[in-house]
Parts: structure tokens; sequence; C-alpha cells
């Protein structure tokens, strides 16, 4: 498809009201599912993160992945186990999530992002105490699996103002300086909030909240935060789409003005979702 000159000047003059809104804001997004596994999605979204930071955003990514600690598990012969969804998360697990998140994944991005011209530095929380955790509340023992206690995002505002992108791994510290493994979707709602992020994206696998989650064509533009408790009783919205809509509710609450879950196998889906008001998932509003 060859497009014209005009036709070029034309679309970035479409940006320009977008770039004029979100200039000096922060945005926090988080990057997972398929975008992560695929090597042209993974450049897409680091070239996108990047093209907003150059136009005078301040983007925020937290990262997950899981399927990456999953291999790394049977390559070290140890058995993955998961009850309701979530990682049995014994001391020897956590020490190779840790690896994982923090040594391996988190550095692959930072040095990607780099590589295109961004300047990103990666934290995990333990890094100037930005993720204090404690052990997830509830009825099953799931090890370090860990919930967020209190953000402190001054690391964060630190690097912002300082020109850097932060890129950040979901892994918690508790009070005794123990790691704890925290869903990705969580860590980002908070970080969004107590950073009073304008924005929230979360990337994932499917089109966004289907009404019907084996009809891609059943895609819910906009949610209201009120229909989320009915959505998830009837069981509308489950498994892996749960954390996403409880962190966009939480994000809401703290202050984010919007939020977002896209489809990141969409190519350039977060430029498409920021610069064009061709909306590529679902809102979750108040
Ligand atoms: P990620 O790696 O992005 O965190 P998850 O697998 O944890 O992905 O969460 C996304 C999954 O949630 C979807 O692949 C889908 O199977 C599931 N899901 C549950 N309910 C819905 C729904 N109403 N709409 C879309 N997806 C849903
Ligand atoms: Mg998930």
């Amino acid at each position: 498809m060859e497009i014209s000159a005009l036709e070029k000047t034309s679309i970035l003059i479409e940006a320009l009201p977008y770039i004029r809104e979100f200039y000096g804001k922060t945005v926090v997004i988080k990057y997972g599912g398929h975008a992560m596994q695929s090597c042209e999605l993974k450049k897409a979204v680091m070239q996108d993160v990047v093209l907003m930071h150059l136009v005078g955003m301040r983007p925020v990514l937290v990262h997950g992945g899981g399927p990456e600690i999953t291999q790394m598990m049977e390559r070290l012969g140890k058995k993955p186990e998961f009850v309701q969804g979530q990682r049995v998360t014994d001391a020897e697990t956590m020490e190779i999530v840790e690896m994982v998140l923090v040594g391996k994944i988190n550095k692959e991005i930072v040095a990607e992002i780099n590589r295109l011209g961004g300047r990103a530095v990666g934290l995990c929380g333990k890094d100037g105490m930005l993720i204090e955790a404690e052990k997830q509340s509830g009825d099953v023992e799931l090890g370090f699996v860990g919930q967020v206690r209190k953000i402190n995002p001054e690391i964060i505002q630190t690097l912002i103002a300082e020109g850097y992108i932060p890129v950040v791994a979901p892994v918690g510290v508790g009070p005794e300086g123990e790691s704890y493994n925290i869903n990705a979707d969580y860590v980002a709602g908070e970080l969004a909030a107590a950073l009073k992020a304008h924005k929230l994206v979360l990337l994932t696998d499917v089109e966004g909240i289907l009404a019907d989650k084996n009809d891609p064509s059943s895609l819910l533009s906009s949610v209201e935060v009120s229909k989320v408790p009915e959505l998830i009783q009837a069981g509308i919205i489950s498994g892996g789409m749960i954390p996403k809509v409880e962190c966009c509710v939480r994000a809401l609450e703290g202050g984010v003005a919007r939020t977002h879950i896209i489809d990141g196998r969409v190519p350039h889906s977060i430029l498409l979702e920021i610069f064009t008001d061709k909306g590529v998932g679902t809102m979750v509003v108040p």
C-alpha cells in the first residue's frame, strides 16, 4: 500500500490534538500475553513506547512473564502448579520467578527500548522500595504470591522527571526483605493510581472484554465500573480477565482518568489507542 505525501502529513496532523492532550502526561502500560512472545509485536510495542516518550508523554511499563517462568521451571526440572489460575510459588519457585522476571525479561525490555532510541531503566519492587508487598490473603495456600501493600512511587517520579522510561517487574518486597510474586495487572493498577497517571493501558491476548468469551465480535467497547461485580458474578468476566478489570476499577478509584484493555495482538495497538479515535478495545469507565 503506497501512501502519498499528502496522506502522510494528514496522518501526522490528525495526531496533533492527541499529542497536545497527552503532552507531559503519565501513561502506565501493562505489557503481557502474545505481545511479549512474538519478536515483531515486541518491537512494535517498544517503538510505540519510544515514540510516546519522544513526543512528550511519560510512559511507564509494567511487564508480566508467566510463560517464560513456566519454561524456565521446566528446564530446571520443576513442575509448575496452578490453583485458581495462580502460580503456586514456593521458595524455590520464587527464586526462579525473580531470576526470570527481574534478571532476564526486565533487562531484555530495557535493552530493546534503548536500542530503539529511548532511555529505559529497569526496576523491581525492591528498588527504592517501589512495591511493598504482603502475602496474598485468601483460603488457598500459594506461598510467595503477594498483593500490593503500598506503592512508593518516588523513584519512578525521579526517573520520569529525568527523562527515563521506567520498566517495572512485578516482584514486591515484604517486611523481612522477602520477595513476592504479584500479578502484573494489579501492580499496573496500583502504580497508575499512585502516580495519578492520566491513562492505564492493559495489553492482552483478546479483543478486550467480550460479552461472550468465545465470540470475538461480542466486544464491549465500554464497561461501567458499577456493572463489573455483576459481570464477574454471572461468569461473563472470568479467569485472567478478572485481575485486569479489577485493576482498572482500582485505578479509576485512585484518580486515573482513563483505563483501557486492548488487543496486544494488533501491531501498534498502543498508538492506535492513543493517537486516533478508533477505540481498539474496552474502556472501563466510572
Ligand atoms: P494476560 O497474559 O494478558 O494477563 P490472561 O490469560 O491472564 O492474559 O487474561 C486474558 C484471558 O481472560 C483471555 O484470554 C480469556 O481467556 C479470559 N477471559 C475471561 N473472561 C473474558 C471476557 N469476558 N472477555 C475476554 N476474555 C476473557
Ligand atoms: Mg494474566
